[in-house]
């Protein structure tokens, strides 16, 4: 197995939230509040995770620091907005029938 070029290295977790805090335009300050705050648990499941990512409201202002596992969801449920509602609907819908004919029924 080759050797892993400089480029390919792990980043270091504390570059990696300063690379983030810049790109987000995130205070220090208020992450750090922020991770007191949430006693470095997931703002959504309350895991403590080993990494929580920053989560930005529309404004730009800091909602809160969620986990890997959150974030998909949390970014699903900001882009559907009211069509959630719909979405939950459907897929509750589809896993209630047992075999294949919800879908000879809805296409
Ligand atoms: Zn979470």
């Amino acid at each position: 197995m080759a050797a892993r070029t400089q480029k390919q290295r792990a980043v270091p977790a504390k570059a990696r939230l300063g690379r983030a805090l810049k790109r987000y335009g995130v205070p220090r300050e208020d992450y750090l509040q922020r991770q007191e705050t949430q006693a470095g648990r997931c703002a959504v499941c309350k895991f403590r995770a080993p990494i929580l990512y920053i989560d930005l409201a529309i404004d730009g202002n800091l909602r809160g620091l969620i986990c890997g596992g959150c974030r998909p969801y949390v970014a699903t449920v900001v882009a559907l907005g009211d069509g959630l509602d719909d979405l939950v609907a459907t897929i509750r819908a589809y896993i209630a029938v047992p075999d294949d004919s919800y879908i000879d029924r809805n296409l």
